[in-house]
């Protein structure tokens, strides 16, 4: 039953992740969220993701930003970043998804969704069958508030790990050690 809210691995944050393995395991496309997934909510783009950008681009990857803000907010975003974008999705809306894939050009098999909300990201993509991974959200420094969600997120994460078929299900991706 929450099956449908399990993300197929966990990460940190979007600079933990082994794209090049991604990459190898024959993967193209990354759809990525803005908004606590690369950067705070309402905040332009950092130097980091601007590289981590740049970097995805030499590998191979196609990516697009899938938003349900507005094109305001993407285009504060987005200035030094050269990547296609959907906003007002309407996540987590399966077309969303669909749309996303259709703007890549590639099926979902060779497409991985990122986010940092379970009940929009990882959902929303799992029900249209891309693989997902749930990145920690991005907090803002000294932000202690936790929303409502992020506690029923959490009891469904610890559940999920208890779930060895489910977690883990992009292999060894995860960079170790850095917590940065
Ligand atoms: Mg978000």
């Amino acid at each position: 039953m929450l099956e449908k809210y399990y993300p197929y691995e966990y990460a940190r944050n979007v600079f933990a992740i082994d794209y090049k393995k991604l990459y190898a395991q024959g993967f193209r496309g990354l759809i990525f969220d803005i908004d606590n997934t690369l950067v705070h909510h309402g905040e332009p783009s950092t130097e980091r993701v601007d590289k981590l950008f740049l970097y995805l681009k030499k590998i191979g990857f196609k990516t697009i930003l899938l938003t349900n803000n507005d094109e305001n907010r993407v285009q504060l975003f987005i200035k030094n970043i050269d990547t296609d974008y959907i906003c007002d999705a309407d996540k987590p809306s399966p077309e969303a998804y669909l749309k996303a894939l259709e703007k890549l050009g590639l099926p979902k098999e060779q497409t991985v969704s990122l986010g940092d909300q379970m009940f929009i990201d990882i959902v929303g993509a799992n029900c249209v069958g891309i693989p997902t991974i749930l990145v920690h959200y991005v907090k803002a420094p000294g932000e202690i508030w936790l929303g409502f969600k992020r506690y029923i997120e959490m009891a469904v994460m610890l559940v999920y790990r208890l779930r060895p078929k489910y977690t883990h299900r992009l292999g060894n991706i995860i960079k170790r050690g850095k917590r940065k």
